[in-house]
């Protein structure tokens, strides 16, 4: 398999003498397996060198999957620049996950509707079919490709494509599910210590991969005033990779501030806590050009999920209902979920809302911690106790961030903790990514 990164820029396109070296497109990697599939991670501005090199190579019919992450600027801006799709006899599928504000078709619409650029989707040539994609595992060419979302502020999926023998994870953008990574007491640098559940995930949706390309925008200096932007630090990077044993990893989305001698002081680093962190991981800042070659192995495990086949949920609608004392938080909240499109019912106590769970039974409820009389943790409890709500999903809301606080909610019974503060898209984000993890009835 082989891989060759296109775009390492996050956020803007950023051209000049300072990002020589690394490079200026943004985001947009090329993976091609050993029968020939192409995948392409991202379509950003790196999209258009790409695009150049795919129609240099002759007359053959170009057959190109395009997986996309989420539909933010910097990951689909190249798109009305992949020359492909301009050319009869040439097929583009296109991927991405479900759930964003209209489909995948709808979205990458809008960005060509006629205001912004002169050719319009629908008059591309190229046999172009879209594909709205849900968590689990699916089948692109030869290769198993495994989808799970991330933590962003917009519907963002991870791809992990298992081909020739090898595991490559794309993970970009995404951002830790908690400050600390580890659980007081336990051994830091395994799975298991990990402290968030999201966390945790994101360390087996890895595991074991030859390389993995992971959103590493931040220095941890930078990351306090940034948070909830949706970016890593290669700090939580290379520890998250080091616990999963995976062997390769290529830091990415580059900041638009960080020129080349800053991005090569972030290598240094990160590949300093990597050596003593001594699993052999591997680090090195992505660049335009890159091109790696990554050999079969024997030993590959293949990602394993108990939820492989996820029912699209585009269609259906779902009952939440949210419970805060706070009322301006519980007005923010349930105007947000309104404005998604959410059937929404609103609580301002404990037992009211299990009043209100007896009477109509909600998809989700989003749950305010602190709140008095009875709080959020109590609420859980006593869900979590009757065998009508055991399976109910809880996303609780929480201002406190400290290590017992969140290990106490997991231990309740919590389906997510959402961290205060939040942004909107941040939230609405989770919310979905806990629906879509729901079973239909
Ligand atoms: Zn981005
Ligand atoms: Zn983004």
């Amino acid at each position: 398999m082989r891989v060759r990164f296109w775009g390492t820029r996050g956020s803007i396109a950023t051209p000049g003498p300072g990002t020589n070296h690394f490079g200026g497109n943004t985001s947009c990697v090329e993976l091609t397996t050993a029968s020939g599939d192409l995948l392409i991670f991202d379509c950003g501005t790196g999209a258009h060198p790409l695009a150049a090199k795919l129609m240099a190579q002759g007359t053959k019919a170009i057959n190109a999957n395009i997986l996309i992450g989420h539909t933010h600027w910097d990951h689909i801006q190249g798109f009305p620049f992949f020359i492909p799709a301009f050319v009869q006899g040439n097929a583009v599928a296109i991927y991405g996950p479900e759930g964003s504000h209209g489909s995948l078709h709808d979205v990458l619409a809008g960005q060509m509707e006629s205001t912004y650029f002169p050719v319009e989707l629908k008059q591309l040539p190229a046999a172009i079919t879209y594909h709205d994609l849900t968590e689990g595992i699916h089948t692109i060419g030869s290769a198993r490709v495994a989808t799970q979302f991330l933590h962003h502020p917009a519907i963002t999926v991870g791809y992990r494509v298992e081909a020739d023998g090898v595991a490559v994870v794309y993970l970009v953008d995404h951002e830790p599910f908690s400050d600390a990574l580890w659980r007081a007491g336990a051994e830091p640098g395994r799975v298991e210590s990990i402290l968030h559940d999201g966390d945790r995930k994101h360390a087996q949706f890895m595991a074991d991969a030859d390389l993995v390309i992971h959103d590493a925008q931040y220095t941890p200096e930078e990351y306090g005033p940034k948070k909830t932007w949706g970016h890593s630090t290669y700090e939580y990077v290379v520890q998250i990779a080091a616990a999963a044993g995976v062997r390769q990893v290529a830091l990415t989305h580059h900041d638009p501030g960080h020129d080349d001698r800053f991005v090569a002081e972030i290598e240094t680093k990160a590949r300093a806590i990597a050596l003593q962190r001594g699993t052999g991981l591997d680090v090195f800042c992505a660049y335009e050009g890159c091109e790696l070659v990554l050999e079969r192995r024997s030993t590959l495990k293949p990602f394993i999920t108990a939820a492989p086949f996820q029912a699209s949920v585009a269609q259906r609608r779902f009952h939440i209902l949210v419970v805060d004392d706070q009322p301006d938080m519980l007005a923010m909240v349930v105007r947000a979920l309104e404005e998604d499109q959410y059937i929404v019912s609103k609580a301002a106590n404990g037992p009211e809302a299990l009043r209100m769970i007896d009477a109509r039974m909600p998809d989700l409820v989003v749950l305010d911690y602190k709140m008095s009389g009875m709080d959020g943790m109590a609420v859980t409890k006593a869900l979590r106790a009757r065998t009508t709500t055991q399976a109910l999903p809880v996303l609780m809301l929480t201002a406190m961030t400290d290590e017992p606080s969140t290990r106490a909610g997991f231990e309740a019974g919590v389906t997510d903790y959402v961290t205060k503060p939040f942004s909107v898209p941040q939230l609405t984000a989770r919310v979905r990514a806990c629906l879509a993890r729901t079973r239909l009835p």
